[in-house]
């Protein structure tokens, strides 16, 4: 490596942080990733990877490793909670549009594990933990962040700035850039628990979306637990929503069991639906949740960011190693940001919109729409494409 080899500076070890860093490293590139907390995050947080995020991750060799830790689903379910299941979409529709015609339910942080293990070989990616980014400035010809380790403060400079640092993004609100959108007034609480739906409910497959007009869930399945994911009530205060007994009667109604329910986790969180005015300003790039955040609901937001991080590395590529003209970083913004509001906030604000119908007649039209739907394999595969990420990239090709 010689001082002119190109060095691009990543702040945020998330997995779109990650993915950077390795397809940037994997290319020869120099880059140093900087991250506040002290390793990487364990959190219970993505757990679903759609079939194109599969075919990207298997360029490195990390598909693979994931399956092995994580459950095929094939199947994904639109159930009511009285009603059961209403309709049922089969992925492997997809074979010929991608490698993996499935989702892949396993955790966000064995991606970003088995990336670290592979960042580790590479002399070329320096990975800064305990480092908080906390200013940016840039020039023509170089971008410098200001990072503090406890009370040490240090200047980094590189060619290029990539802002995979999260919702609450420092290099967004050092470039001044807003985060239009909003926060839904309910909060949304994760329960985990190793209780085996599957022996209870009927044809439960492991993505289930559940319609109610009182409460309505998300069933998921990771290996070793169910995930439900439920809304809550705007006068409930935090602490009423984590009670063991509030949890307990949340799973109760679900499900009535005899016994308490096994509770390993429980998150409270707020949710939004948000996209940056701009993704790109200079030699600064946004990507991931620093770009853009939404609800859970189609599981768009890690897969959505890990496809910004390879869409924008591709080009940084372009212009650093094969003399493509600077211009060609644009299309990133023109095409992440278009696919950010078109795709992935307008179909996840609908998905919930659907979900927690309360107007019996718009809750039987949506139903009859889904079961038409299933039942016609062109329209499913219409359904699936969309639901799968496939045509939001196609979408974003087709943007030049
Ligand atoms: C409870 C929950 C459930 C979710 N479920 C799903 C799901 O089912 N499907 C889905 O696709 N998405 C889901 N998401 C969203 C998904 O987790 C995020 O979209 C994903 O983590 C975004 O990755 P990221 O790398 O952009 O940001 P993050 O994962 O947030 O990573 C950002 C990193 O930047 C670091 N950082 C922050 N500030 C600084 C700074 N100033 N300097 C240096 N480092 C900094 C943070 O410590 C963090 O490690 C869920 C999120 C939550 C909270």
């Amino acid at each position: 490596m010689t001082a002119s080899t190109p060095h691009v500076l990543i702040a945020g070890a998330g997995p779109v942080g990650m993915m950077s860093a390795l397809a940037l490293g994997r290319a020869g590139i120099r880059v140093t990733l900087i991250e506040s907390a002290a390793g990487l995050n364990r959190d219970l947080r993505a757990s679903t990877f759609h079939p194109p995020t599969l075919d990207m991750l298997a360029k490195y060799g990390l598909t693979t490793a994931l399956i092995e830790q994580g459950l095929v689903a094939r199947f994904t379910q639109q159930r009511d909670r009285t009603q059961g299941v209403i309709a049922e979409f089969d992925l492997s529709q997809l074979s010929g549009l991608t490698d993996h015609p499935f989702r892949l339910q396993c955790e966000q942080w064995k991606l970003t594990d088995l990336i670290m293990a592979q960042l580790s070989q590479l002399p070329q990616v320096t990975v800064l933990f305990d480092n908080r980014v906390e200013s940016v400035s840039q020039t023509e010809s170089s971008v410098c962040v200001g990072i503090r380790k406890g009370d040490a403060l240090q200047s980094l400079h590189g060619d290029y700035l990539i802002g995979a640092d999260g919702a609450w993004s420092a290099v967004r609100t050092q470039l001044g850039i807003a985060f239009e959108g909003y926060t839904y007034p309910e909060r949304f609480l994760v329960v985990s628990t190793p209780f085996e739906y599957a022996d209870h409910m009927p044809h439960l497959s492991y993505v289930n979306y559940c319609s109610d007009p009182h409460e309505w869930c998300v069933l998921l399945r990771v290996p070793t637990l169910w995930r439900v994911l439920f809304p809550t009530k705007e006068d409930e205060t935090d602490e009423q929503v984590l009670t063991d007994e509030s949890v307990q009667t949340r799973l109760q109604r679900l499900l009535p069991q005899s016994e308490d329910y096994t509770v390993v986790h429980r998150t409270l969180y707020k949710v939004h639906q948000r996209v940056a005015q701009h993704f790109r300003q200079g030699r600064v790039f946004l990507a991931g949740d620093a770009a853009h955040i939404n609800n859970p609901l189609g599981g768009m937001g890690m897969n959505g960011g890990i496809h910004d991080a390879m869409n924008l590395c591709e080009k940084l590529m372009a212009v650093l190693q094969h003399g493509a003209h600077a211009e060609v970083l644009d299309l990133y913004e023109k095409q992440r940001r278009t696919i950010a509001i078109e795709y992935i906030n307008a179909s996840t604000a609908r998905n919930k919109k659907e979900i927690e119908e309360r107007d019996p007649v718009l809750r039987q039209k949506n139903h009859d729409e889904l079961r038409a739907l299933a039942a016609d394999p062109i329209s499913s595969l219409a359904y699936l494409r969309k639901t799968s990420m496939i045509d939001a990239l196609e979408r974003a090709k087709a943007l030049t």
